[in-house]
């Protein structure tokens, strides 16, 4: 009998670590991977349907398509795991393993920013896009605020992303002139481990009059008055809200014992927990890079192979290196890229590539290769 390795939670980390081990060991994987949901989404598919620029049945991949040799696909929500014994209980039962790997991302804590309904004015989760695009078609005049309401959040560019965009959109329905856009960031700079990305959003920002509001945070909403209160006490009026919620691991991680400040501390090269033979990958982990779905597979990739190295009798492969390339939607139909490396030098840095049609099929090479690796369509 192979060893039983069970994942938890099918994203970016779940996915890639199932594939990576069906690649390696085949029929004799014995991965059972545990997802609630039935369907994935990309995080930046998000952007997408919230600004009308794709249907959600077209960005939802359904698990249904997820077929690999030696990998059990299991559609049950997680309600406790036990890292001491590995043994994992969901609303259908309990499942035991020799290894465990968490890979359950990071939730959102909806209460922490009074007057953030949950799904209501926020972009980071599917139905919030969803609805809010409903919403922004009936916004023709006054100021929209992009509010991040905490960090570490995921994906540093996407609220930048978001105002370029929300640019576009306005301009594209003839309203720009009536709106005035601003960006509040928990951060100095758009994408503090890069300069020039920095300088280039900026850049961009201040072409089309969008103000950027640095080191600074939603505190809470006056929705009845439409304010905004920032964490030093100011407030900012609004007539569109699109937030970011604070994030947190999930309840069930929270609940495990197994998290610190609100995520699981790793050994960031190994990706394994205090626990024996129990790792953390991707979101729910403090690794020591960004939350974004570059680095959650890369770290899979890493446990992966020492998976592989164990049962072959291989030597282990070299740490996580917290490397990866993030895109980053400039609005008037360009993307630019950051390549930012996290772990390899004292401190992290960050290497931007001009906004290009070039990077934008790049970026569409991106999800394709990902959905034909993990979903075969
Ligand atoms: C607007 C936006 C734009 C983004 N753009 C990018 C980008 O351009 N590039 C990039 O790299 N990243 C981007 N991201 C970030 C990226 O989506 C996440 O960082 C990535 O999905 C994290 O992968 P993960 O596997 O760690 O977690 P997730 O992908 O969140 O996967 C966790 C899985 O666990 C499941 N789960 C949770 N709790 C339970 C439970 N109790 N029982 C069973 N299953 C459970 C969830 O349903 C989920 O499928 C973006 C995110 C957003 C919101």
């Amino acid at each position: 009998m192979p060893e039983h390795i069970l994942v938890l939670g099918a994203g970016f980390a779940g996915l890639e670590l199932a594939t990576v081990l069906s690649e390696e060991l085949g029929d004799d994987a014995g991965v059972t991977l545990i997802e609630a949901s039935d369907s994935f989404v990309f995080g930046y598919s998000k952007l997408d349907v919230m600004f009308g620029y794709a249907e959600l049945s077209a960005v939802r991949l359904p698990y249904s398509d997820f077929a690999k040799p030696g990998v059990r696909f299991v559609h049950e929500s997680i309600t406790a795991i036990d890292p001491e014994t590995r043994s994992v209980t969901t609303d259908v039962g309990t499942h035991e393993a020799d290894v465990l790997v968490v890979a359950l991302g990071a939730d959102y804590d909806y209460d922490a920013t009074p007057g953030l309904a949950d799904g209501t004015n926020e972009f980071y989760s599917v139905a919030g896009a969803e609805r809010l695009r409903g919403v922004l078609p009936t916004f023709t005049r006054g100021r929209a605020i992009v509010g991040v309401c905490g960090a570490p959040f995921k994906c540093p560019p996407a609220p930048s992303e978001a105002a370029l965009l929300l640019h576009d959109h306005l301009s594209e329905r003839g309203v720009l002139g009536d709106c005035e856009i601003t960006l509040v960031m928990p951060f100095p700079t758009p994408v503090p481990p890069s300069p020039d990305t920095s300088t280039a959003l900026l850049a961009a920002f201040a072409e089309r009059g969008i103000e950027f509001v640095p080191d600074r945070r939603v505190a809470s909403l006056d929705a009845a008055r439409g304010v905004a209160v920032l964490d030093d006490g100011t407030g900012l009026p609004y007539d569109l809200f699109l937030g970011v919620p604070k994030h947190r691991a999930p309840d069930v991680v929270l609940e495990s014992g197994m998290a610190e400040d609100g995520y699981i501390p790793v050994d960031s090269r190994t990706l394994e927990t205090r626990f024996p033979n129990v790792y953390a990958v991707g979101d729910v982990a403090t690794v020591g890079v960004p939350k974004a779905g570059v680095f959650s597979e890369g770290a899979a990739r890493v446990v992966a192979s020492s998976i592989v190295a164990r049962r072959r009798d291989r030597e282990q492969p070299d740490g996580f290196d917290g490397r990866g390339a993030c895109y980053v939607e400039f609005g008037s139909g360009l993307v630019g890229r950051v390549d930012v490396d996290f772990l390899s030098g004292p401190k992290p840095t960050g290497t931007f590539r001009e906004p290009s049609l070039e990077l934008v099929a790049e970026k569409k090479h991106f999800g394709a290769s990902r959905r034909a690796r993990w979903f075969g369509t």
